[in-house]
């Protein structure tokens, strides 16, 4: 079973924020889930390097396009590395192999007339790299992303019959059972798309002569392949194309691209469209979520309100950065989000809940038991109960990107436990019932152990900690494997009795909720 997952290649005019590490912790998340799941998982992230607006910020700082743009991937790498993005390949469009697939499927099409040449005159944003419509802009006749007046641009370039594809692009939106199904979501976005579509498909311009800093076509060397092509073009550039059959053949399609809401279109039409034309298969499913606002205001670099992964991790650590990023809003929709918002949740449900539920845990198997796994015989309801809650609210969350539902059920198991934990008063059993605190401890540690099998694809380094701590046996990730295969909990369960426990240390040190300016 293979899974092949995909960012969008991220543009390197900005910075990495709070977006795209977004977009990019969501994958990882996904990525580790389906390799514990037994997928064999190809994840695949990158830059987009070429176009106007990078030729003229390199220009403007004195700089080659090439040294900018090798400057500027290097700040997305270091991003991902920072947050512990476990992406199998980083593809850069001004590699070599991307011009050679960009060259071989303009090429393709070319030989099968899906490419023409035509005179092109429009209103194009030199921000958005794009022909606006009349419709598109704003009351002051701007664009309305970028507040800027687009130019009257007028040039001969080439078109790609973006028309033809657009009945047997409906059938595969729309058809649920069709071979090459292509899976929009969420739901009210592919709404609109298909809307979209049956208003009728223009064919669309694929080149420009006037940029320099591009792909150039095989059939026109005064061409340059527009931005959107070439960027599309990565995520089989990614997996071989054309050369290395076996690795195409293996991954290729794309089991789902994941994106902000801004580049649907792109990748729900336009791709799928290229990719028929050029006799490939089409993506099986197609994510795009929404946009964040901080404090209900746009972020954006001249605002200077955007937040960096940087600053994420300073203040809550990596693995809560990861968990706060995709746990404080749904995926889908827009949402809005601030410091104080993510502290309160770091603090609800990381310090306070989690983090009171491994040290509670500990410190008690210290007081009663010397520090090791109570000698009992094997209790299992609470963590079977625990699973239960996993199977039944968690894995189908995860599995269909709901990732703040997959996070809130995590939640609830640990609730779960706690809760237990306050019934059964083990301070009060300890003088009443000394017999029945062996067991108690026993079950508290079996569950804790199978949060952490859970907890492994949002806040890997918490799991193995939580999983030494509790002194479990045998390696996280194969336990993990085998148990979401199974799901049998071992004989004597995770942590065997008479093991040696870790000294309870503080996993989410609380944070006191203070907004940055
Ligand atoms: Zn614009």
């Amino acid at each position: 079973m293979k899974f092949y997952i995909t960012t969008p290649i991220y543009y390197v005019n900005d910075i990495p924020h709070i977006g795209h590490s977004y977009t990019t912790i969501a994958a990882d998340i996904l990525a580790r889930w389906k390799r514990l799941n037994g997928f064999d998982v190809y994840f695949l992230t990158g830059t987009d390097e070429h176009g106007t607006k990078i030729a003229q910020a390199a220009k403007e700082k004195g700089k080659t396009p090439q040294e900018l743009c090798d400057e500027m991937s290097e700040k997305f790498k270091e991003a991902w590395k920072l947050l512990n993005i476990t992406n199998d390949d980083f593809i850069r469009t001004t590699e070599k192999r991307q011009e050679y697939t960009v060259q071989t499927i303009a090429q393709a099409l070319f030989d099968k007339k899906l490419i023409f040449k035509n005179k092109y005159e429009a209103l194009y944003c030199v921000g958005c790299e794009k022909f606006l419509a009349e419709k598109d802009l704003d009351e002051n006749g701007c664009c309305p992303d970028h507040k800027t007046k687009p130019v009257l641009q007028s040039e001969e370039n080439y078109f790609f019959k973006l028309s033809s594809f657009q009945d047997e692009l409906l059938e595969r939106i729309t058809n649920a059972a069709h071979k090459q199904h292509i899976e929009i979501q969420p739901e009210e976005r592919r709404n609109e798309i298909v809307g979209k579509i049956k208003l009728g498909l223009e064919d669309i311009s694929i080149s420009r002569t006037a940029v320099d800093w591009g792909i150039h076509l095989p059939f026109d060397k005064e061409q340059t392949a527009y931005v959107w092509i070439d960027a599309l073009i990565n995520y089989i550039t990614g997996v071989g194309y054309p050369d290395n059959k076996e690795m195409f053949e293996k991954y290729w399609p794309a089991d789902v691209h994941l994106m902000a809401k801004d580049i649907l279109w792109f990748h729900s039409v336009i791709w799928p469209a290229v990719l028929m034309g050029a006799g490939l298969a089409t993506p099986k499913k197609v994510y795009s979520h929404g946009f964040f606002t901080l404090n209900g205001s746009k972020m954006s670099k001249t605002l200077g309100n955007v937040i960096s992964p940087q600053e994420l991790v300073e203040k809550f650590g990596v693995d809560a950065a990861r968990y706060l990023a995709v746990s404080l809003i749904p995926f889908g929709p827009d949402g809005d989000i601030s410091w104080t918002g993510l502290t309160l949740k770091y603090n609800v449900d990381l310090a306070n809940n989690l983090g009171n539920l491994i040290s509670r845990t500990i410190k008690m198997a210290e007081k009663y038991f010397d520090l090791k796994v109570p000698q009992c015989s094997p209790d299992f309801e609470l963590a079977k109960k625990t699973a239960k809650i996993l199977e039944d609210d968690f894995t189908p969350a995860i599995n269909n990107l709901y990732f703040h539902k997959a996070a809130q059920a995590l939640q609830n198991a640990v609730t779960t436990v706690n809760q237990q934990i306050e019934n059964d008063a083990p301070w009060k059993l300890a003088k009443t019932d000394p017999e029945k605190l062996p067991a108690c401890i026993y079950s508290y540690l079996q569950a804790a152990d199978l949060i952490a099998i859970h907890l492994l694809a949002f806040m890997p380094e918490t799991a193995e900690k939580i999983w030494s701590v509790c002194a479990a046996q045998e390696n996280i990730e194969e336990t993990a494997k085998k148990y979401f295969k199974d799901k049998i909990i071992p004989e004597k369960g995770f942590s065997v009795s008479g093991a040696q426990l870790q000294q309870a240390q503080v996993l989410f040190p609380r944070i006191i909720a203070e907004e940055k300016k």
